[in-house]
């Protein structure tokens, strides 16, 4: 089971649309990274989110807010995100009201109160359950701060699953793990038949308790590669374009464009992504007409040298798709030749 044909068929239409249009648009989001709350019932060591003061961990988006954010930028996709999501207690509404705009949605979630709350919630083509795991067993536990809590991911991902939810994990690689590791949570992951697997090197966030266990970017292209020739022949399958996982091991040189996947969050539009903030504006359109783009990306601002995150390069490996199919259909083929 893969991704369905009707979300690539409605966000291939889309980016036609907007890149091929009468409009001609250079910038247009593909997803709309949406964190409703930052409060979270973790405190994962490598977020920057769970810093914030108890009044800031109180405040919630409401619902006609979060409708008016996706109404406004547009984008077919949304990752609803925080904090830890099924913490808010209108998210079902929320999450009926995408459904009702057509848009797709990513539900990020460590998975404590899918149990809980499942009830809730209908399985549909529009949402997607994406679970939070970092390693196998103890080494999620270590890095979530809690024991357990892999087992309850684990259990949840099979009780979504059996009830006909849609689901794909979500992994943040830090120091420490190796091609071995991660391999085997894959495999794991892949036996569970989740829909697709999302994958990244952790971000340096300033302000994260852990700063001793992020990659840097040759570390990451090395570790990426001893992973994907581990895959090799294995039916393991990414939430992500080949030109994408194609940039993470080394060979395609592509510029960051955040705009991609804007972020609104209980504070605003933040600016320029959701992984660094140099503060909020109120309107998408404002968003999008005061951030200086150009100020960002590696070789521009300290802050990205290492980045490779999806939310800001996906979109250009998405873009280089459209516009050189034939180079997207050569890569894909390469990269699952067994
Ligand atoms: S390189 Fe990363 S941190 Fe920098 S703007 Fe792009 S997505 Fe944000």
């Amino acid at each position: 089971m893969g991704i369905p044909l009707i979300q690539k068929a409605r966000i291939g239409a889309y980016v036609g649309r907007k890149r091929f249009g009468s409009n001609g648009n250079r910038r247009f989001p593909l997803v709309l990274m949406l964190e409703p709350l930052f409060h979270c019932n973790l405190r994962c060591k490598g977020c920057g989110k769970i810093a914030y003061p108890k009044e800031i961990l109180e405040k919630r988006m409401s619902p006609s807010e979060c409708m008016a954010a996706v109404e406004e930028c547009g984008a077919p996709v949304v990752s609803i995100a925080g904090g830890e999501p099924l913490m808010h207690r209108q998210l079902p509404e929320i999450v009926r009201g995408f459904a009702h705009r057509k848009k797709f949605v990513y539900l990020c979630t460590n998975a404590l109160l899918v149990q809980k709350r499942i009830h809730e919630f209908e399985p549909s083509p529009y949402l997607t359950f994406n679970v939070h795991l970092d390693a196998l067993d103890d080494r999620h536990d270590a890095r979530v701060g809690r024991n357990g809590v892999f087992q309850n991911a684990i259990s949840a991902i099979r009780l979504l699953v059996s009830k006909g939810f849609r689901v794909t994990t979500n992994t943040t690689l830090f120091k420490g793990e190796t091609a071995e590791t991660a391999g085997a949570l894959f495999d794991l992951v892949t036996s569970l038949q989740v829909e697709a697997m999302t994958i990244a090197s952790a971000f340096n966030y300033e302000n994260a308790a852990d700063q001793e266990h992020f990659f840097n970017r040759d570390e990451a292209i090395t570790l990426f590669r001893a992973i994907f020739q581990k895959g090799k022949g294995k039916t393991w399958r990414f939430n992500h374009s080949s030109l994408y996982l194609d940039f993470l091991e080394g060979n395609q040189d592509y510029a960051c464009v955040p705009w991609g996947n804007p972020t609104r969050n209980i504070f605003g539009w933040q600016k320029p992504c959701y992984l660094i903030n140099d503060g909020y504006e109120p309107t998408y359109r404002d968003l999008m007409k005061n951030t200086e783009w150009s100020k960002y990306g590696a070789g521009r601002d300290p802050r990205c040298t290492h980045c490779m995150l999806h939310s800001g390069f996906e979109p250009t490996a998405v873009m280089d798709s459209a516009k050189n199919p034939l180079k997207a259909l050569r890569v894909y083929l390469r990269r699952n030749r067994p």
